[in-house]
């Protein structure tokens, strides 16, 4: 360790060690005596820091930096960390969600946008709230069915369901107090996102992008769910009726032939934070729809308020000020990533600061008084950009990533440099720790695209790519494709990094115990670094893949970390293969706790292959690319599940009997397997059974024996040969 690495561990360490004994000092899991159990109001969250036994907020404070002040736990007593409890949740698929515990009751999201509530305690269920979300509508969910918190006002919780309703709960009881639809039920949106709460008022935006949606966010009373404002993101015509003046003013930055009818994207989908003192709702705004800037708004313009920061009136939804991250976007570079709000000491003073480090690769410091640029930096492989000019604010592009014309290895591809795992904000150390990772993925434009309603409509050529790809096994394999990045955003620099080997990744938490904890994405561990360089001093195999972020939490004296377990979201979907059954759990960890683990679990076997001579060439060709254009997202690209979901490939000969009434009668739709007959024809199903039937017949490709040869060997590129 090099001394000046020296030097700021110590400072750290009398930094931290004067929180540790400040935060023991009071008697944080007392509730103020003027606040009501299981109540959070106004004065609660402004005071978090004074009750910092409590979670109470989807980032823990309205500053949304996700660090705990406590400090029972600590480097130097970490190593005793063991299970408290552990809760099986009964869900096979992704989990997400950051928990929030008050008074003793935690309360997290599931799958389906189930609500749950446990004793914090002991992960005694309390009580289930499931709002019986269709299970056809995950078909339009981009990335999983996923869901990612709750928010907490008063006596009640809310939370948005995949069907785009805002529901209102009984803190105590889960009954149900009231519900509203917060969209429009014949476009294909979707929430996933946790609602934010401030001033009496529910805050919830939505997804749904991908598929062709117009992006906004919406503000709610608390109390009874009356909508007061709407915020649109984007202009539903050039010249209007514009429904409020940002609107007309976003309208003269898209050109008169923008493709209006595809809604345009621009979901907000994810971020938010409040700031009591300055009055002001910080709002992340995703991608565009479709992609493709050319075909999207021929002629130009920047496309606000796409990939754009926004700060807005809680009370009233006027802007104050924007800053876009990426104007004319292009690769679903959206700015829906956690936003963390901190004062920093900048050039000699204080800032009020904004940190976000979007998909696009650049870590951004702004002043959240005014929006003003005050840095951005590179913190990922990127060959789109070379670097953001300070003076106009703007990213300056490479032109290596058009993808206009000719097929182009984008960097960061649409997963981005950093996606919505939230990163922690560490006062004592003045880090940021990010979930970043290198992607590199090949944008094909679809010359012929046309908005088509129950498509998936971002304007890439989906079934040339499923041909040529041998399609996405091209996709880049960088080294150590995921990392934990911990980010300096006053000297704008890494400090340290950890690099990890599963494409899946996670949430992260800081504690004043010189502590980050993360878990390992698609591998089951969850692990705890040192705050200050990094070093891993405490892990556990929790044998089920972890994305969700930890929270930590006291109860009666005793701090627990906890996180949700359950792997899944559109790489889970894509990219991993499952070593074990994902079955969903929390788990809550404290000093010398001793609870037992869950067995690992084998994943479901394959069924009985389908076997036939019967294949039509001519029909295997049709149904690759219709799977290649409905199918791929869910079930697998080439027909490879990565376990999630059922491997067509592993179909029982009865489902292949039940091929039609499945894919257009909708049989299987309360499972979750939606009715295509809106945009495929029987004969075109049938063509879809060819292709899987084939898939499921042949042997490896030699690209695919190379690529999978490779892997087993760990080769792979180093970032550094795209970056720049
Ligand atoms: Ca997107």
């Amino acid at each position: 360790m090099g001394r000046l690495a020296m030097r700021r561990l110590a400072l750290a360490w009398v930094v931290l060690a004067s929180l540790g004994a400040d935060a023991a000092a009071r008697a944080d899991e007392v509730r103020p005596a003027a606040s009501r159990p299981l109540h959070v109001g106004a004065a609660r969250l402004a005071a978090a820091d004074t009750e910092p036994g409590q979670w109470m907020a989807h980032g823990r404070t309205w500053s949304e930096q996700r660090y705990s002040p406590l400090a029972q736990i600590d480097e130097t007593n970490v190593a005793r960390l063991g299970p408290a409890w552990v809760h099986a949740t009964g869900t096979l698929r992704g989990l997400e969600a950051t928990p929030l515990v008050v008074d003793g009751v935690m309360i997290a999201t599931l799958t389906w946008s189930r609500v749950l509530a446990l004793d914090a305690r002991t992960g005694q269920e309390l009580w289930r709230f499931d709002p019986e979300v269709p299970r056809a509508w995950g078909r339009h969910a981009c990335c999983d069915v996923v869901n990612r918190g709750v928010a907490w006002w008063e006596g009640r919780v809310y939370v948005g369901t995949l069907d785009g309703r805002l529901v209102a709960l009984d803190a105590k009881t889960g009954e149900r107090l009231w519900s509203v639809q917060t969209t429009d039920p014949t476009r294909p949106y979707t929430i996933t996102g946790a609602p934010r709460v401030a001033k009496g008022k529910v805050f919830i935006g939505n997804g749904g992008g991908e598929f062709g949606v117009r992006g906004y966010v919406s503000a709610h009373d608390a109390e009874t769910g009356e909508r007061l404002w709407r915020f649109y993101t984007v202009p539903a015509s050039k010249d209007g009726p514009h429904e409020h003046v940002e609107v007309a003013q976003a309208a003269a930055t898209w050109s008169r032939e923008s493709t209006f009818e595809s809604g345009l994207g621009g979901t907000v989908w994810d971020s938010m934070a409040f700031d009591p003192e300055l009055d002001l709702l910080y709002v992340g705004v995703g991608n565009s729809n479709p992609y493709n800037r050319v075909l999207r708004s021929p002629g130009g313009g920047d496309n606000l308020f796409l990939t754009a920061i926004l700060a807005l009136r809680p009370d009233s939804g006027e802007l104050v000020w924007h800053y876009q991250t990426t104007p004319a976007e292009n690769w679903d570079y959206t700015a829906t990533q956690h936003m963390i709000l901190a004062d920093l000491e900048i050039g000699g003073r204080t800032r009020k600061v904004l940190m976000q480090a979007p998909k696009n690769g650049f870590f951004y410091v702004l002043d959240r008084i005014t929006g003003e640029l005050i840095s951005a930096d590179a913190f990922a492989a990127m060959n789109w950009a070379s670097h953001v000019d300070l003076e106009t604010g703007r990213p300056v592009e490479t032109g290596r990533a058009e993808w206009k014309d000719a097929e182009s290895f984008v960097v960061p591809g649409p997963g981005g440099a950093h996606n919505w795992h939230p990163m922690a904000f560490h006062p004592g150390t003045g880090l940021v720790y990010v979930p970043s990772q290198d992607m590199a993925y090949p944008f094909l434009a679809d010359p012929k695209h046309e908005h088509r309603p129950g498509y998936y409509n971002t304007g890439e050529d989906f079934p040339a790519m499923a041909k040529s790809i041998d399609g996405f096994e091209r996709a880049l394999k960088f080294c150590s494709p995921t990392h934990l990045t911990a980010w300096d955003p006053v000297a704008r620099r890494q400090v340290w990094r950890v690099n990890k080997r599963s494409e899946i990744n996670a949430g992260v938490l800081a504690t004043a115990g010189n502590l980050v904890f993360q878990g390992g994405g698609g591998d089951g561990i969850l692990s705890a670094y040192r705050a200050t360089d990094g070093e891993r001093v405490w892990s556990a195999d929790l044998g089920v893949g972890i994305m969700a972020p930890p929270i930590s939490y006291r109860v009666d004296g005793v701090q627990y970390v906890a996180v949700l377990v359950g792997v899944g979201g559109s790489a889970g979907l894509n990219f991993s293969v499952l070593e074990s059954r994902n079955d969903g759990a929390v788990v809550a960890f404290k000093l010398d706790g001793r609870a037992p683990l869950p067995a690992r679990r084998a994943p479901t076997p394959g069924r009985v292959r389908v076997t036939t001579d019967q294949l039509d060439p001519a029909q295997v060709e049709q149904g690759r690319v219709l799977y290649g254009t409905h199918c791929f997202r869910c079930h697998g690209v080439n027909a490879i599940s990565g376990g999630l979901l059922p491997d067509l490939r592993h179909s029982s000969r009865q489902t292949h009997e039940q091929w039609r009434p499945i894919v257009l009668g909708g049989t299987l739709a309360n499972k979750g397997m939606a009715s295509f007959a809106d945009v495929l024809s029987p004969a075109e199903v049938d063509a879809i059974q060819h292709y899987v039937v084939s898939q499921a017949l042949r042997e490896p490709t030699l690209l695919e024996s190379v690529a999978r040869f490779a892997a087993e060997q760990g080769l792979c590129i180093p970032a550094s040969w795209l970056a720049r």
